[in-house]
């Protein structure tokens, strides 16, 4: 039968989300697994708004499957202007042993030698995360590379040492002073972007992390990170700029330190979102 795409972007989302659930289970029965838990609802209830006065329609709770080309790459941008509304798929899948994780630290435990999706058969350590567990401050980013993957660090390649400063001399703070995690924790191969399965799988790891870190300010970094926690298909170089609430925490997306390192003329703006980052931690 030869079937037309869906133009309308509910039907777009619901699509995706499906798709993303059949990978899932199948991956999941691949594994071995006979049956999910039944959940009552997310790590957050998922909600996510912009800012009021900020003048900017957001997507909502849209497929986390939507995300992104190129980590951290601005795309051109037609008027801003709201999209779909969807459910997001880490919602189907809450784990209760993650949502009873009381510290970070049980939460890494409970991890464990996480096999929860395909990902881990070519990792070399998960990447959990690094900081202070009482940060104000929480940048998240998407994924280990190379370098984070053998030092189970976040951001200690090249690009991290540009976030490094990004924290250290244009913020006059110390890394270890915020907490640095990422959308999933272990790296894909060949560095490409993750994908829907593994999104839902890995994601209820950050929203706990966030939710026991509980951070004044989330810092998204990149086009993934961005359309990830935001649940939308908006492009980084619209949605950057903006404050977005987070289930209670203010979220500003910026570019990626890794484009920054293609597109160093593109650092002020990444410094005029910090700026806006450091006057909302001022009060
Ligand atoms: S990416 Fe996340 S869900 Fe997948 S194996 Fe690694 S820790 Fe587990």
């Amino acid at each position: 039968m030869n079937r037309t795409p869906p133009s309308d972007p509910s039907q777009v989302a619901l699509r995706t989300l499906l798709a993303q659930v059949r990978a899932y289970i199948e991956y999941q029965q691949s594994s071995g697994v006979e049956a999910f838990p039944r959940t009552t609802g997310s790590v957050f209830p998922v909600a996510v708004s912009p800012v009021a006065g900020s003048g900017h329609a957001v997507p909502v709770q849209a497929s986390a499957s939507q995300a992104a080309p190129s980590p951290g790459t601005p795309q051109s941008a037609p008027p801003h202007t709201a999209t779909h509304v969807a459910p997001v798929a880490t919602d189907l899948f809450v784990l209760p042993g993650v949502q009873q994780a009381g510290t970070l630290g049980a939460l890494r435990e409970e991890i464990g030698d996480c096999r929860r999706c395909k990902l881990w058969s070519g990792r070399t350590h998960i990447v959990f995360g690094v900081g202070n567990p009482q940060a104000r401050l929480m940048f998240v980013g998407e994924g280990p590379g190379r370098d984070e993957d053998l030092q189970a660090e976040p951001f200690v390649g090249r690009a991290g040492q540009l976030l490094t400063e990004i924290i250290t001399k244009g913020m006059k703070m110390r890394r270890e002073d915020v907490y640095i995690a990422n959308v999933i924790k272990c790296r894909p191969p060949q560095n490409r972007n993750p994908e829907p399965d593994e999104i839902a799988a890995c994601q209820p790891f950050l929203l706990r992390q966030i939710e026991l870190i509980r951070p004044q300010v989330l810092v998204a970094l990149g086009t993934f990170a961005a359309q990830t926690l935001l649940g939308s298909r908006v492009p980084i170089s619209r949605l950057r700029g903006h404050w977005y609430d987070y289930h209670g925490v203010k979220l500003m997306p910026t570019l990626h330190p890794a484009y920054l390192l293609r597109n160093p003329n593109d650092k002020k703006l990444v410094w005029a979102d910090i700026k806006m980052v450091l006057s909302e931690l001022e009060r």
